[in-house]
């Protein structure tokens, strides 16, 4: 690898202990090219601008795909949590874009350099992380829809605070009653900006009318629960967890898994099934819906206190914040932080 620094750093104009998400990015960026069918030489160079062309075809047609995971600063040292995970997405996303693979050990040696070289841009305050962003972009020259031949690989890191500004506060979703984010056999699987694409006018319709994010239905009954902006959706009926399975319009999320895993541990049931919106509807009717969260790496668990549905709003648990929620929610970001035992042997030390 080629490593080339900077200096100074510019970590001393940044407040460490006062994050917003997603806004500060640390010194150094990981970069790697792709041509003649193979990877080439890793960098690592000084956070900062690329050179592209206008008709660079990744801008003009879409054929990008990206990660987010994080680092954190825990009790036992430094350490990513489940990058292996992350990993085997990635590598399913680039699948559905016909982006070359990233072998394990190249998005490790990426990843675990940085992280060395901008280990003091690592958060250690509570609730804060250093947020990992990898992505792959094509990087051909052309108008005309084909598969390029060149990519970039590239991981940036930003220090973070929490993801919603309302902290870990109840969030308020509705569903859209015009607009579908993903259909089988399209996307909606893959983590790729054109998902987000096609979310982004609903997104702001929602917020004026004072929701944090939109609950998607499914494309074609828009009846089943899919998910919520950038997380999964859990519902909390009677003593069971119940969430939507993977049918190829929702995202895997790692989150997802982690809390499946907990759940599973603690006894539960979890059941991976079609919900319909009318079914919890029905159960918040019969007080039967207890708890109703997101699940995402940026916020970890989102407790949802309100759902609106054409013209009937759902009120869950008060609007407070559930007791399985916040139990969730102490075990996740205590294994992370190291105060909490990592059984399952999620946290991969730096
Ligand atoms: C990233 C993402 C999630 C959450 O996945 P995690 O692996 O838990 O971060 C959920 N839905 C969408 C659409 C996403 O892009």
């Amino acid at each position: 690898m080629q490593i080339t620094k900077t200096y100074p750093s510019r970590l001393s104009e940044i407040d460490l202990e006062n994050l917003g998400f997603g806004e500060v990015f640390s010194d150094h960026m990981f970069s790697v090219e792709y041509m003649n069918g193979e990877w080439t030489l890793p960098q690592i160079l000084p956070f900062g601008k690329i050179e592209i062309l206008p008709t660079l075809c990744s801008l003009h047609y879409g054929q990008v795909v990206f990660e987010g995971l994080k680092a954190f600063n825990s009790k036992n040292g430094i350490n990513i949590f489940r990058p292996e995970k992350y990993h085997e997405r990635l590598n399913k996303s680039c699948q559905r874009l016909c982006i070359p693979q990233v072998s394990f050990d190249m998005f490790m040696e990426g990843l675990v350099e940085l992280l060395k070289l901008d280990r003091n841009w690592i958060p250690r305050k509570k609730g804060y992380s250093l947020y990992i962003r990898p992505f792959i972009f094509a990087t051909d020259s052309f108008l005309g829809v084909k598969v390029s031949r060149t990519y970039r690989f590239m991981v940036v890191t930003s220090p973070v605070g929490a993801y919603y500004k309302e902290g870990f506060n109840p969030i308020r979703l509705m569903t859209s009653g015009n607009y579908v984010r993903a259909v089988k056999g399209g996307l909606g699987a893959a983590k790729a900006p054109a998902n987000y694409a096609a979310t982004l006018l609903p997104a702001e319709e929602a917020k004026k009318k004072g929701f944090s994010q939109v609950l998607w239905l499914d494309g074609v009954e828009k009846k089943y629960i899919e998910e919520s902006g950038a997380m999964n959706v859990f519902f909390l009926i009677d003593d069971k967890l119940v969430t939507p399975p993977l049918e190829g319009t929702i995202l895997e999320g790692v989150t997802r898994n982690t809390v499946i895993n907990l759940a599973k541990d603690w006894g539960m049931d979890v059941e991976e099934r079609r919900i319909s919106i009318d079914e919890v509807i029905s159960a918040s009717n019969e007080g039967r819906l207890k708890e109703v969260f997101g699940t995402g790496t940026a916020a970890v668990i989102s407790p949802v206190g309100e759902i609106q549905h054409n013209n009937t709003l759902i009120t869950i648990n008060g609007k407070k914040t559930g007791a399985f929620s916040q139990k969730l929610f102490d075990e996740i970001t205590g294994i992370q932080y190291g105060e909490k035992e990592d059984k399952f042997g999620w946290c991969y030390p730096v």
